[in-house]
């Protein structure tokens, strides 16, 4: 059985793993991108609980060390701006990666 490239239907040879040597299609999305997704909605689920109020999450609550939920609710913008950030920057690292990996099938090494 061969795969066969979802965008061009080509076939893939067993070495295409990244991308699809005929049209530079994205077969699998990097670990590391996925990662970065996952700070992405981990920094749209804190804005959402800014808008709710910091205060209101149950931070405070006691399940987690009272200093560090004060850091939390003294820094949340920041909070939400590092999640973005580092979200941003995995899904960066994802794509250059994937983009090495075209330039390799490109140059047919
Ligand atoms: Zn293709």
């Amino acid at each position: 059985m061969t795969d066969r490239c979802p965008e061009c239907a080509a076939e893939l040879p067993k070495d295409a793993t990244w991308v699809c040597p005929t049209c530079g299609y994205t077969l699998h999305t990097p670990a590391v991108s996925k990662v970065g997704i996952f700070f992405m909605l981990l920094g749209v689920a804190a804005v959402l609980g800014y808008v709710v109020g910091p205060d209101n999450l149950g931070l405070t609550s006691g399940a987690i060390p009272t200093q560090i939920a004060d850091f939390m609710v003294a820094n949340f913008p920041l909070l939400i701006i590092g999640a973005f950030g580092f979200g941003m920057f995995l899904m960066f690292v994802g794509a250059l990666f994937v983009r090495s990996q075209r330039n390799k099938v490109a140059a047919g090494v």
